[in-house]
């Protein structure tokens, strides 16, 4: 058995269940060993191995917090009933996906109330408690009444379960249904507001009768077009406390909350509400309507929309950026004037773009490090912005995001030690001197050749963690010459590092001046180190191997006419001697007789 196009997971679930004998799906679940929930959900490879359906099966009809489907849109999810369309159970049709939607309470196919309790004992039809077409008290739901809904309940409906359907006169599409969804949530949320004067995140409906009375306050507001918008959008315009001049002044966090909803509907109240403002507002902010039907709207006012200074409009104008004209106002004042559609296109611009710093932030990673990231083209030519007076930044953070959701993907291995991880923030010239290693470490991660061990949902990229180990060997083999720091010579050899540090100041060890984070550090490399070990001798060294002291060696060769080099006082003492292997071989050649 799989699942019916348009069907819900959960009625899946119900047939199933029905097939397995259970009275209700909730003993089906516990079988598998699965709980409704969003844990559920988001192990579907377990999900889809439990029911023994391929993933690709699931995917259509599973519930999450990506889908691009409305119905599927875990934020809108019911949690508490699980209504049904008796005119569908009648008919034996699947139940359906939009049923889901905390919204919904129509059936999209036959236009009827859903109902959420049962036609026999009135108990409400739960998440689990029941089968595919009847409760556990023997009613059938198919004998329910069929009560037809309201035109909004089924356009709405309609609109969830990615049907044609017509609001604020847009035939909208299939594609922002998502956003369409979440627009006509924030116009009801804010009627509640309005309604009982409390401000606060509205909880979502739980029964199907409290849908309807969340899109009954919209109805006419989406379907009596415009008038009825258009008084909506005067009442708040004079509203008692409203203030100002402008949309964004005297409308306030309503306007705000509209010019941050995405898609077409909300792309239709937008506009209609400018052009309701612009009539209400007077002379000085008149939209005018130019031959080829577009609307223009003053600076002054593309400013307010934008939220940001009207100079900057001015100047996107001047630099021809933005198309414009010269108008004059009521009072004779010359303004300039711009095309609600580019103004619209800028506040798109605007909601993607971002500056280095909000990239960073975005990143979790140092000023220093992003530079280098920069260096290394980890993003490229299409995660940035031409240039535009009145947007911030030139970073496409929409495509950035992307990038780093695809570098999020992929295999990852939750059982790693911790020990054995780093995270990218430290991959940095702090831990190493070679920066074309670097770069190429940066190059192969964003190509996703080398993938993170661990990168939660959650983590910026500089939280990501690698394998220690996997990275070590990349700054390995792909620096070619290795480098050491003075302190780093005096760990692996026993030296001390003020000894070392004493011979590359001196000439001895050839080394070079670099920074190692705010550090001044000495960088000696693989070919200088081996050098000095050709040249010098250390009489400390030369002492541990004899098992003598350093003091009697330099007597000696005192004696023998040789001196030693790169010692240091410490105290009444010295130390860091040299002896050059040159007088040494010379000595054992030419024995003094
Ligand atoms: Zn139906
Ligand atoms: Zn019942």
């Amino acid at each position: 058995m799989t699942p019916e196009t348009h069907e819900s997971l959960l009625g899946y679930i119900k047939r199933r269940s029905d097939a397995e004998g259970f009275p209700e799906a909730g003993g089906f679940l516990t079988m598998l060993g699965q709980s409704y929930g969003r844990a559920m959900v988001e192990e579907a490879e377990r999900l889809a191995e439990d029911l023994d359906i391929d993933l690709a099966t699931l995917e259509p009809i599973l519930p999450s917090a990506q889908s691009k489907d409305p119905a599927l849109d875990w934020s809108f999810h019911r949690m508490h009933r699980d209504p049904v369309c008796p005119s569908c159970i009648a008919a034996c049709q699947p139940r359906r996906k939009e049923w889901r939607h905390a919204m919904v309470s129509a059936c999209a196919e036959h236009g009827c109330q859903l109902i959420d309790e049962c036609p026999g004992c009135g108990g409400p039809l739960t998440l689990l408690g029941d089968g595919y077409a009847g409760c556990l008290c023997g009613a059938h739901y198919g004998d329910a009444n069929a009560v037809p809904a309201s035109s909004l309940e089924t356009e709405f409906s309609r609109m969830i379960a990615g049907r044609s359907a017509k609001l604020a006169g847009v035939e909208l599409c299939a594609d922002d249904g998502l956003h369409n969804a979440r627009t006509v949530w924030f116009l009801s949320a804010n009627m509640a507001k309005a309604r009982t004067g409390k401000e606060g995140k509205s909880i979502y409906p739980k029964t199907v009768t409290e849908a309807r009375a969340w899109l009954k306050p919209v109805e006419a507001l989406l379907l009596d077009w415009p008038t009825a918008f258009d008084d909506h959008v005067v009442q708040r315009w004079n509203a008692p406390g409203a203030e100002g001049m402008t949309a964004a002044m005297r409308l306030g966090a309503w306007y705000r909350g509209l010019l941050r909803q995405k898609g077409a509907l909300a792309k239709a109240l937008l506009s209609r509400c400018l052009i309701v403002v612009s009539t209400v507002c007077g002379d000085a902010y008149k939209t005018n309507r130019h031959k080829d039907g577009s609307t223009w709207v003053s600076a002054a006012q593309a400013g307010d929309i934008l939220g940001i200074r009207s100079e900057r409009v001015v100047e996107a104008v001047r630099d021809g950026t933005m198309i414009g004209s010269q108008g004059r106002s009521g009072t004779g004042h010359l303004h300039t004037i711009v095309r609600m559609q580019d103004v619209e296109e800028v506040h798109e611009l605007r909601a993607r773009s971002g500056t280095k710093e909000k990239v960073r932030s975005i990143l979790g990673v140092s000023r220093k490090q992003f530079q280098l990231m920069d260096e290394a083209k980890f993003f490229g030519d299409e995660c940035r912005m031409p240039p535009h007076p009145c947007v911030d930044g030139v970073f496409d953070l929409e495509n950035i995001r992307n990038i780093l959701d695809r570098i999020r993907q992929g295999p990852r291995d939750d059982n790693a030690d911790p020990a054995g991880l780093v995270s990218f923030r430290k991959i940095n010239l702090r831990r190493t001197t070679d920066r074309t290693a670097v770069l190429k470490i940066y190059r192969l991660i964003a190509n996703r050749e080398l993938r993170a061990l661990k990168f939660a949902q959650d983590d910026s990229l500089g939280d990501a963690l690698f394998s220690e180990a996997e990275i070590s060997r990349l700054l390995q083999e792909q620096g070619g010459a290795r480098a050491w720091t003075a302190g780093e010579i005096a760990g692996f050899s026993g030296w001390k590092p003020e000894c070392v540090t004493g011979w590359c100041e001196q000439g001895l060890l050839q080394a070079t001046r670099g920074k190692r984070g705010s550090f001044n550090v000495w960088q000696i490399s693989e070919e200088a180190l081996s050098r000095f070990r050709q040249e010098f001798q250390v009489v400390s060294d030369l002492a541990k191997e004899g098992k003598t002291t350093s003091r009697k060696l330099l007597a000696s060769l005192a004696d023998r006419g040789i001196s030693s080099v790169g010692s240091q006082p410490v105290g009444t003492s010295s130390r860091g001697h040299l002896i050059r292997t040159g007088d040494i071989a010379r000595m054992i050649a030419f024995p003094p007789t």
